[in-house]
């Protein structure tokens, strides 16, 4: 192999060996490549593949190169070339065949039996016996199919050259064959990507309600930036276009051209996978299989290698080469008999593996046998194959097999790891050295090593890496956030990062959602989590002496007010009218127990569960009774009942406890985190009430969106109740349970979802970290770990715990109300005492014509003694003692004096 590319360099750089090596039996082809000015790049790739055939030939083939640069759509200029490389012996070309000049190179190829393999697409050919072999398939018809499958009846299209205009006609012809009904082609033919983009945007701008489609035939590189144009241009929603390209070369576009996020449909035609670089010649291909090739170097590889197989299929005959120069102008007779003809049928029936697939001609020139991938990339789907195209079958359709993107993260399994993930306490934290080093903001630099992180997803990655075995680096992510998807369709944060395959996975408390499952791939979820509402807590409502009031409401104790008069006033009516309550006295007076303050005592007695002397005899009466009695017990038993619960509980009066008391107030405010699901879920939720609260936070002014977790938490707590924020559960317990305590979560979860570590879609790594994650799940170590981040590091009392010793005992202010009633009453009693007694004075003074004095004092010193003195009697006190106690006696007393008995009385007071 050594001698074999030393031959080679040898011969390449001393032309003049050639004659030698010819008579010593190697048998010389001279070809010659037209190359246009413009795309002088594949004179090289000619050079080369040259250099290379020669290296590997074992027939004794030497292919002996001449170029010829020229402007290929001047077609004197084109007569003149072919010309002038045919007397100098070339017998075989490869180069560019444009419109314009095309008619040229079939005469003169026709003419002088000289094959000539253009790279451009076919163009029928008027002669019968054809010596152009075209490199590019015919594809048209493809094209059609692809239109025909999406449907497009209105369209633009957008060329750049005269070919776009051969391949219009083409396209229409193929439409009417099968009576394809179209509504409108809108073609425009451009000078560059700018011109094409100010026609679409004005387009985009005067059409709003229908979706772009554009069939663009403009160069690859005009093709790349008009697209990225779109792209990134700020007020143009990308998904309302579709480019459909017209050229083979969609792979050519560039990675961020064919990102997700935008519709990009087209054909490829060069797959190195299948090409030469897998055959026997491997070693001599392993740089190109390195390197991308483009499609018109690919083209130009095949082509020569073409020419290298059918030279070596020729009989070992010398005049099958043609080494002596043809004199363009003598016409046939020079021609006859010459090896054009035997060549030409060689390179017909020549079939070969190159780097556009198989190649392989019909009787035309025209390429058969080859497939056409068609790659697809959509807003929402990395770049994709979606279907194939073979001359033979047509279009055929299939599910996205994705096309993984090459780049600097490979599928190497031994290769480190880098771990995309995002501060989030407890998920990951900077540990304290790495913050003393750094403080907490990182540069890029500094974002990444795992040594300098803690947290439940540092050691869920630990644990996960070790059961996978794979080594890893973590980094946090680069904007700090989760990911969402842009106006421009890409995303951003830990996702962004994924598609763009600057990670390889990310361990975060990512949210599995349907939009981001687009475009990465999840495993099963590690956690599970909702949406839920994090408000201030409130300050506890402070006990009050009236505490035990609370178990009953205001309303209640109103109505148990009334009930209570109006079951007294009751009582006392029937009691009036009925005959039973009525009884005749010794004296014969006639007396009824129930006056109406005889009548609200009883009902007092009944409902504070005392006894009475007195109770109805009459059936009516008794009926207002038992009523009331079951009234007090029903009352008493559910006060009873609630009255531990109200004083010892502590209670949190929340002013919100759901979604739906935020959406229906304006006073305290709400919002979510940027770039998150959270927010996602608002954004696209169908429901009323989620809807009307996105409505509110998109136009809330201060925004209430946060840019991290921390900024919100930080928001609840300054605002001192007037912001809620709308986080998901499992930080929001987290939170709860971090000083200072003041945070809490109210209502039941929004939604239901877990999280999830995210790889790019395709990733082999995938399923394996999913079996990981299971094995933790059902090993108890991720319940292990969320005990070891979470209530492990709770620095708060969980709620209704009695912790700090006095929570669930009874202070004097729970109770003091009653004793102020206790007091008041005993209060009162004592100054209506005082009030009887001063009263009762002056009455007696003046029924005795004694001075007020002198029966204030004997009243009071019977008050004090217990006892007459006989200076009362003295004092001409008319008083009478009975044992201890001092009662009315009836017709016995004093006339006119009673000191305790109001003789007007008609009934005793008992
Ligand atoms: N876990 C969320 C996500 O993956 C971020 C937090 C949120 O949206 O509340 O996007």
């Amino acid at each position: 192999m050594r001698n074999c590319v030393l031959l080679s360099y040898i011969l390449y750089f001393f032309p003049g060996l050639v004659l030698f090596k010819t008579a010593s039996g190697l048998r010389t082809f001279n070809i010659s490549a037209l190359i246009d000015t413009r795309s002088v790049e594949l004179r090289t790739e000619f050079n080369m593949e040259i250099k290379r055939i020669q290296i590997s030939d074992r027939a004794g083939i030497y292919l002996q190169p001449k170029y010829r640069e020229l402007d290929i759509t001047d077609s004197f200029e084109v007569s003149n070339a072919i010309c002038e490389q045919l007397e100098n012996g070339v017998l075989a070309f490869v180069g560019m065949s444009k419109v314009c000049a095309l008619s040229t190179i079939q005469s003169y190829s026709d003419t002088f039996h000289s094959p000539f393999i253009t790279l451009n697409m076919p163009q029928n050919s008027t002669s019968d016996d054809p010596y152009q072999l075209y490199m590019r398939p015919h594809y048209i018809d493809g094209i059609v199919d692809v239109i025909v499958h999406y449907d497009w009846k209105e369209f633009f299209y957008m060329y750049d050259t005269d070919e776009g205009l051969v391949r219009l006609q083409q396209l229409f012809q193929a439409f009417n064959v099968r009576e394809y009904e179209l509504i409108d082609i809108n073609v425009k033919r451009v000078e560059d990507a700018v011109e094409s983009f100010e026609l679409l945007k004005q387009t985009y701008g005067a059409i709003k309600d229908t979706d772009l489609r554009v069939l663009l035939d403009i160069a690859t590189d005009q093709a790349r930036k008009l697209i990225m144009s779109i792209r990134t241009a700020p007020d143009m929603i990308n998904n309302r276009f579709h480019f459909l390209l017209a050229d083979l070369d969609i792979n050519d576009m560039g990675e961020e051209t064919l990102k997700s996020g935008l519709n990009v449909t087209g054909f490829q035609l060069n797959a190195t996978k299948d090409g030469p670089a897998q055959s026997k010649d491997r070693d001599i291909y392993a740089t190109i299989n390195n390197t991308k090739i483009t499609l018109e170097k690919a083209l130009v590889l095949d082509a020569v290698r073409l020419i290298h197989k059918a030279a070596k299929k020729l009989k070992s005959d010398r005049h099958d080469q043609r080494l002596t120069g043809l004199n363009c102008r003598v016409g046939d007779a020079t021609v006859r008999g010459s090896p054009g003809k035997n060549f030409m049928r060689a390179l017909r029936n020549t079939t070969y593996n190159g780097f556009t697939g198989t190649v392989q001609f019909d009787d035309r020139g025209f390429r058969k046998k080859f497939k056409l991938p068609l790659i697809q990339t959509t807003m929402t789907m990395e770049r994709a194959k979606v279907g194939e195209y073979t001359r033979e079958k047509g279009l055929k359709h299939h599910d996205p097999v994705v096309v993984p993107r090459p780049g600097p993260k490979t599928n190497d399994v031994n290769e480190t790891k880098i771990v995309t993930t995002v501060l989030d306490p407890p998920y990951v934290m900077i540990k304290t050295d790495a913050l003393k080093e750094h403080g907490p903001y990182m540069s890029t630099e500094e974002r990444c090593g795992k040594h300098k992180f803690e947290g439940f997803c540092i050691d869920l990655a630990a644990r996960i890496a070790e059961y996978v075995n794979f080594t890893y680096d973590i980094c946090l992510v680069k904007d700090l956030t989760y990911g969402t998807r842009l106006e421009n369709g890409t995303w951003n944060g830990m996702i962004g990062e994924l598609t763009r395959r600057e990670a390889d996975l990310a361990i975060a408390p990512i949210t599995i959602s349907s939009a981001r499952e687009r475009v990465v791939d999840f495993t099963k979820p590690f956690m599970s989590l909702g949406i839920s509402i994090m408000i201030k807590k409130p300050s506890n409502a402070k006990a009050h002496v009236f505490s035990f009031m609370d178990p009953l409401s205001y309303e209640i104790w109103m109505c148990i007010l009334f009930a209570y008069v109006g079951v007294s006033v009751v009582l006392f009516l029937v009691s009036r009218f009925s005959p039973t309550e009525w009884h005749v006295e010794d004296d014969s007076s006639i007396t009824n127990d129930f006056t109406i303050s005889n009548s609200l005592w009883y009902s007092l007695g009944a409902f504070m569960q005392q006894g009475c002397d007195i109770s109805p005899k009459a059936i009516s009466g008794r009926v207002v009774g038992s009523v009331w009695w079951f009234f007090t017990l029903i009352i008493i038993s559910s006060y009873t009942a609630n009255l531990a619960a109200f004083l010892t509980v502590e209670r949190m009066n929340t002013p919100i406890e759901s979604a739906e008391d935020l959406a229906k107030q304006t006073n305290i405010q709400y919002g979510v985190l940027n770039s998150g699901t959270t927010k996602d879920f608002f954004k696209y939720s169908k429901v009323a009430i989620y809807e009307r609260m996105w409505a509110y936070m998109t136009s809330a002014t201060p925004s209430v969106f946060v840019n991290n977790n921390t900024a919100g938490i930080a928001r609840v707590r300054r605002s001192n109740g007037k912001y809620a924020y709308l986080v998901e559960s499992t930080m929001n317990e987290y939170t709860n349970m971090r000083k200072p305590c003041d945070t809490m979560k109210v209502g039941t979860n929004l939604d239901s979802k877990g999280y999830g570590i995210a790889t790019p879609v395709g990733s082999p790594l995938r399923d394996k970290l999913t079996l990981a994650v299971l094995h933790l799940r059902e090993s108890g170590e991720l319940q292990q770990l969320k005990k070891r981040w979470w209530d492990d590091r709770s620095e708060c009392p969980s709620p209704g715990t009695a912790s700090d010793g006095g929570q669930t005992a009874l202070t004097l202010n729970n109770v003091a109300g009653i004793f102020y009633i206790l007091i008041s009453g005993l209060t009162l009693a004592i100054l209506i005492a005082g009030c009887e007694f001063i009263y009762k004075s002056v009455v007696d003074s003046k029924k005795s014509k004694t001075s007020f004095g002198s029966v204030l004092r004997c009243k009071a010193r019977l008050s004090f003694r217990g006892s007459f003195d006989k200076d009362a009697s003295d004092a001409g006190v008319p008083i009478r003692k009975t044992m201890s106690t001092y009662t009315y006696t009836g017709p016995t007393q004093l006339p006119g004096f009673d000191p305790y008995v109001d003789t007007n009385n008609t009934h005793t007071q008992v």
